[in-house]
């Protein structure tokens, strides 16, 4: 695959272009024959379902309402992940799947986009192998979906777009999952080539939106009454890279805590740019929740190597140690995963005995998945499956017994858990994240939802915390 170091081009998004695709909206709502409704089937992280509220905000203001599923919808659009092999094979297979439900249902129209469109040779692969696909486009083609769709409903055949720079593009319609929490990405892409992730080859090189655009977002978010903002970007602890205003996370930070927004946390951080600053921000603030999620991925110097991560096991426990020196009960959650090629069965025990030091309150962990065009995937050693799954089971192992342990800490303080919906174990509760970023159930219904609740922690359970109301 094709190293986009050093020849991809940031692209600002003109108010001309932008009001190109405004013109496109107005034209499809129009339309005698467009489609009434419309589905969109999302897959991997939170940037793909910030996504695909954009979708969804563009398609309604085209004059589309949201179908209840996606067999009785007139448009389907699949916003895709290939971070994962299984998450790609997942959306091919649903794409196919729909397929059957276009011959019960002539008018519906059927897109893919997302990261998987981004792939090289995947643009093509779609119009050859998956001819019922009528429109497909990449990541930094997005905010052009209008124009695309407009094409596609009038002159009909089928519309692909792929394009090979990365953009940025702003005031986009939005239509927010909810109404208590909103995502704002801050930034976009990611300069690190870590050898197994195939992100930057599709989500392009890092480049940030100004603060002020932010700013901006974010106070018309407090105005609609958001309890929480959740700043996205694939390495937020390098937001500022190459803009002219000098502007850094720590100080964006600090000016969204002046703001008075009643949370705010972000996602995701890299280790090697987890700066002091940065930390003093967080301590300093009335706003910016206790926790931090610190993707560790191996706990050997030899396999972090590998993985071109650039840190070591001593400067990502220093990293810990400066975190928890400064805020005491920070809530800590990671990203591992096992089996990375060349990982020995010493080297895992690194990973193991880290886990057991560090005490994460949750963790993601995962198999190792070989991306095609990625350093990893060409790298001598892959290992078995079965020694992979042997070793995710004993981490798990370790990590389930380590969270209940650590979760302890919180039994007998209080928290403010703000309410996510009902709790899936029982009619009669609900649940929300605290202001560490775990889990809560209490006793609650529907209309707890999007409220921020006090509440006094009285034990742990399944590996969340449970509570009852002050
Ligand atoms: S920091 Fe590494 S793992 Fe994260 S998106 Fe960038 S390349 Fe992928």
């Amino acid at each position: 695959m094709q190293d986009h170091r050093t020849d991809r081009k940031t692209a600002h998004i003109t108010p001309e272009e932008m009001a190109k695709q405004r013109q496109a909206m107005a034209e499809i709502r129009a339309l005698a024959d467009r489609p009434q409704t419309f589905c969109v089937v999302t897959y991997g992280c939170q940037m793909n379902a910030h996504d695909s509220e954009v979708i969804a905000g563009m398609l309604m203001e085209m004059g589309m309402t949201e179908a209840p599923d996606r067999e009785s919808a007139d448009f389907v659009i699949f916003n895709t992940c290939c971070v994962r092999d299984n998450a790609e094979r997942k959306a091919l297979g649903n794409v196919t799947w729909l397929k059957e439900v276009r011959k019960r249902n002539p008018r519906l129209r059927i897109g893919v986009c997302g990261c998987m469109i981004q792939e090289p040779g995947m643009a093509e692969r779609i119009l050859k192998q998956y001819p019922f696909v009528d429109l497909a486009f990449g990541t930094a083609n997005l905010y052009r979906m209008p124009e695309l769709l407009l094409r596609l409903l009038r002159d009909g055949g089928r519309v692909v777009e792929v394009a090979e720079e990365d953009t940025i593009a702003e005031e986009l319609p939005v239509q927010r999952l909810r109404r208590d929490a909103a995502y704002v990405t801050i930034m976009y892409g990611c300069n690190n080539f870590c050898s197994y992730c195939i992100v930057p080859y599709v989500r392009g090189r890092e480049r940030s939106r100004e603060m002020d655009d932010i700013l901006r977002e974010a106070e018309s978010l407090q105005r609609d009454g958001v309890k929480e903002i959740m700043l996205l970007g694939q390495n937020v602890n390098s937001y500022g890279l190459g803009l002219e205003s000098g502007a850094t996370f720590p100080n964006l930070l600090r000016r969204l805590d002046a703001m008075g927004i009643e949370r705010l946390r972000f996602m995701t951080s890299h280790p090697k740019d987890l700066s002091d600053d940065l930390i003093d921000a967080m301590a300093g603030s009335r706003h910016i929740l206790p926790q931090f999620h610190l993707p560790v991925q191996s706990g050997s110097d030899e396999v972090l190597r590998a993985m071109n991560r650039r840190y070591t096991r001593a400067d990502y426990l220093g990293r810990v140690k400066a975190l928890r020196s400064a805020i005491p009960d920070i809530g800590l959650t990671t990203d591992i995963i096992v089996g990375h090629p060349g990982e020995t069965e010493e080297q895992f025990l690194e990973t193991l005995s880290l886990v057991e030091e560090v005490g994460y309150d949750s963790a993601f962990t995962f198999i190792y998945s070989p991306r095609v065009g990625t350093r990893s995937a060409a790298m001598p050693g892959q290992i078995a499956p079965e020694v992979a799954t042997d070793r995710i089971q004993r981490l798990i192992a370790v990590q389930e017994r380590r969270q209940r342990e650590r979760l302890q800490r919180f039994v007998g303080t209080e928290e403010q858990v703000l309410v996510e919906g009902l709790s899936r174990r029982s009619d009669t509760a609900v649940s929300g994240k605290g202001g560490h970023g775990i889990s809560i159930t209490l006793a609650g219904t529907e209309k707890d939802i999007g409220e921020i609740i006090p509440v006094r922690v009285t034990g742990v359970k399944n590996n969340t915390l449970t509570a009852e109301r002050l």
